[in-house]
């Protein structure tokens, strides 16, 4: 037995070729392109002996029954952003697939274990703006009744949108029901940054994704004429929102993994002739540890305060966003480590910055992790992402060996008991 790298980059490419055009993958959740995309996967599993069904959220689950019904998930995410990538999300679905293959072989269709696919629905939220959509209802964190009147650009009804999907969206809380038996997650994703190609590492074994705070920031002073307003007398409110924008870089160096960034600024009146007397900033900032997340927070806000004073402005701060760090399972974290140092002889540990479907798993207490395989040059959501085909090989065969490591943590858990 064993997994062969080369079906799953055959997969990988066969679907490029059936959903991407000249600008790169359009496999936007709930688009006939994404359903094109899931019809192309669902043959792949024919003749394969495995059960399969979509929940109540358009999360679609492959199962490879066991002995015993306590079930090992493995997951990821078939949708993509507008012009994305041959990799981010169906790289782990399509190794999951050649794993679930493989264990079928070795075990003559019934491993001591359940062993599930799941290809979660929406994980992008490009369209609709709600990501993590089939996974947070499967975690059971979703927002329904805020997201259920959201519109995507052509002003399409994510309600209605859902429908023709075969999805009820007064239904898609009973995703849960998919909790049950679960004893474990593995995600395999590509890093989407730089940091493994700057170490020379083909991979890394991720420890949790990183909490977020996300803020909008206004600072208010003083609209007056460019010509008429003496430098000293002036409330400008970009000056102050400019000394913030540099010293987050600052605060954020602090501390190892820490980030921070000013996505967006905008002045008003935002004319060439006039001090800018109103200027909104948004501010988000993310770490693994929610003691240092914290700490961020408050020092962003002391800076704000103390740069408002400075340039006689005022300074309000207004919550967009936040989650909590969620860090992923100690012991799974061990055995990928494991795996990547048999597979690449080297092995690193790393956060994940964006966020993941493991993430919502993790949140549920079902011990999780991820491995990263190295992106080139730290791209992703864009045609241009790629990632060295010698490292897609070892990203198989090491996820393999994690898979399987995890079984027999599973059976040691279970004679434990
Ligand atoms: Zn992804």
């Amino acid at each position: 037995m064993s997994v062969n790298p080369e079906n799953v980059i055959a997969n990988l490419k066969d679907l490029q070729a059936l959903t991407a055009n000249q600008d790169g993958a359009q496999r936007l959740a709930w688009s006939p392109v994404w359903m094109q995309a899931r019809a192309w996967f669902a043959t792949k599993q024919e003749g394969l002996g495995f059960e399969y069904h979509l929940d109540a959220a358009g999360n679609r689950w492959v199962t490879l029954p066991g002995k015993s019904k306590s079930a090992l998930v493995i997951g990821s995410h078939l949708d993509s952003v507008p012009n994305g990538g041959w990799l981010d999300g169906c790289l782990g679905v399509l190794a999951g697939l050649e794993v679930l293959r493989a264990l079928a072989e070795e075990y003559q269709g019934e491993p001591p274990f359940t062993v599930r696919l799941v290809d979660w629905a929406d994980e992008e939220g490009a369209r609709f703006g709600r990501s993590l959509f089939g996974s947070s209802a499967f975690a059971g964190t979703a927002t329904i009744a805020e997201d259920r009147a959201r519109r995507d650009r052509d002003g399409n009804v994510l309600a209605e949108t859902l429908a023709h999907c075969g999805v009820d969206i007064d239904r898609v809380a009973e995703a849960r029901a998919e909790q049950a038996n679960m004893a474990a997650y593995l995600e395999l994703h590509i890093e989407q940054g730089p940091v493994l190609e700057t170490m020379s590492l083909p991979l890394g074994a991720v420890l949790g994704t990183k909490g977020v705070e996300r803020h909008a920031i206004t600072f208010l002073g003083q609209e007056s004429h460019s010509g008429s307003t003496p430098m000293a007398a002036r409330k400008d409110a970009l000056a102050a929102a400019a000394k913030l924008a540099l010293e987050i870089r600052n605060i954020a160096r602090k501390h190892e993994d820490a980030v921070c960034t000013v996505g967006s600024v905008k002045t008003y009146p935002g004319i060439v002739t006039a001090v800018v007397g109103r200027c909104e900033m948004t501010l988000d900032q993310r770490d693994l540890n929610a003691a240092v997340l914290a700490q961020l927070l408050l020092e962003a806000r002391r800076a704000s305060r103390q740069f408002a004073a400075e340039e006689g402005c005022t300074v309000e701060w207004s919550k967009i966003w936040s989650i909590e760090p969620i860090p992923f399972d100690a012991e799974l974290i061990e055995l990928c480590k494991e795996a990547i140092f048999e597979v690449a002889g080297a092995s690193h540990t790393m956060p994940s910055g964006p966020l993941h479907d493991a993430a919502e798993v993790a949140r549920l207490g079902v011990p999780t992790v991820m491995m990263f395989v190295q992106s080139l040059g730290g791209v992703s959501h864009n045609k241009i992402e790629d990632t060295r085909i010698e490292h897609l090989h070892m990203a198989i065969r090491a996820f393999d060996r994690l898979t399987a490591k995890t079984l027999t943590w599973m059976k040691q858990r279970t004679a434990a008991e």
